[in-house]
C-alpha cells in the first residue's frame, strides 16, 4: 500500500490576477480537493476518485463543465466528458451531450460497455437509459457573456480570449494501490459552431496507462493537433520520466504558439503540470509533496 496523489484543474487561459474570481476559484478548488483527499485516504479507487472529482467540478458553477458550461454560438450547451482507467487502458466518453448535469457519469457508465464513446444522439439515449433527470446547465453569468459575445459578433468585433473566465475541468489520480486514472469534462471552447467536437472526449485531451495519467485544457484544436495527452503518456511508456515528458512537450508546443496546459501524475505518484498560457488553475496533493498550487 502506498499513499495517494490527487491533482485537479479548472482550466487554463488568461491570468485572473488578484481578482475576486481568482479567490473564488481557489476556494472552490481547495474545497473540492479537501473532499477528495478524505476519500482518497480511505482507499477509494482511482476510478471512484476521478468520477467524484469530475462530478464535483461539474456541479460547481465556476467552471466550464456541467452546470456553468459555456454556451455555443446558437445559445445552447453541448458538454463532453471522458474517463480513462490506466491499468485497463480503457477510454470512454460522451461527445456533445445536452440537458444533463453530469456527463462524467455517462462516461463512467460506458467504461464497462462494448460501445465506449457516444455522440450527442447516443448520449441522449444513454441519459434516458440511466434515468438521468433533464437538467438545464445554463448559468446567469455565462448567459450574459454569451449575450455580449453575440452582440460583438453581430457588430463584426473579435471576441476576447477567455473573457468569460475559467475553463474545462480535469482530474488525475494515483490511488493508494498505485492505480492511475484521468477524467476531463468540458462545455467546450465557448461560442463555437454547433456540433464542434472538443479535444476532451478524445485521447488528445484525456489519457492514462499504468505509466501516467494526463488531463489537458485550453484550445481544443491545438490540443488535438498535438495529440497532447496521449503523446505525453506514450513518451513515459518509452522510458522518459513523465514530468520531463510534460515539460519538454509543452515547451515544444509553446514554440508553435499553442494555447493549452496539462496536469499529470506518474506511477510513483509524482505530480506535474505545465502550460503555454498565462495561468493554469490547478492544485494537487500527496503525502510527500503536501498541497501544491499551479497559480
Ligand atoms: N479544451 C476545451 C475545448 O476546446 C476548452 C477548455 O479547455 O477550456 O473544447
Amino acid at each position: 500500500m502506498s499513499s495517494p496523489t490527487v491533482v485537479i484543474h479548472g482550466g487554463a487561459g488568461s491570468a485572473l490576477d488578484g481578482t475576486d474570481r481568482e479567490q473564488t476559484v481557489r476556494a472552490e478548488l481547495e474545497r473540492i480537493l479537501d473532499e477528495l483527499w478524505e476519500v482518497a485516504r480511505q482507499n477509494a479507487s482511482a476510478m471512484e476518485l476521478v468520477e467524484r472529482g469530475s462530478v464535483a467540478l461539474e456541479d460547481c458553477e465556476e467552471f466550464n463543465a456541467g452546470h456553468g458550461s459555456k454556451l455555443q454560438r446558437d445559445g445552447g450547451i453541448q458538454m463532453s466528458a471522458a474517463v480513462m482507467e490506466g491499468d485497463r487502458r480503457a477510454f470512454s466518453g460522451v461527445i456533445n451531450a445536452e440537458w444533463v448535469k453530469n456527463p462524467t457519469k455517462m462516461a463512467m457508465y460506458l467504461q464497462q460497455e462494448d460501445s465506449r464513446v457516444l455522440d450527442g444522439r447516443g448520449a441522449e439515449l444513454l441519459a434516458r437509459q440511466m434515468g438521468m433527470e433533464l437538467f438545464d446547465p445554463i448559468e446567469k453569468r455565462r448567459f450574459s457573456h454569451w449575450l455580449d459575445k453575440t452582440r460583438r459578433h453581430r457588430l463584426g468585433e473579435k471576441p476576447q480570449e477567455n473573457a468569460d473566465g475559467t475553463g474545462t475541468v480535469g482530474i488525475v489520480v494515483r490511488d493508494a494501490e498505485g492505480q492511475l486514472a484521468a477524467a476531463t469534462s468540458t462545455g467546450g471552447r465557448g461560442f463555437e459552431r454547433v456540433g464542434r467536437v472538443s479535444d476532451t472526449p478524445t485521447v488528445a485531451g484525456n489519457y492514462a496507462t499504468d505509466k501516467g495519467a494526463v488531463s489537458a485544457t485550453g484550445n481544443g484544436e491545438d490540443i488535438i493537433d498535438e495529440a497532447l495527452a496521449a503523446r505525453i503518456v506514450i513518451r513515459a511508456e518509452d522510458g522518459q520520466p513523465l514530468s520531463q515528458a510534460v515539460e519538454e512537450t509543452i515547451a515544444a508546443c509553446d514554440e508553435r504558439d499553442r494555447r493549452f496546459g496539462v496536469i499529470a501524475v506518474d506511477e510513483e505518484g509524482q505530480m506535474s503540470w505545465a502550460t503555454t498560457t498565462e495561468v493554469l488553475l490547478a492544485v494537487g496533493r500527496s503525502e510527500e509533496a503536501g498541497t501544491r498550487w499551479a497559480f
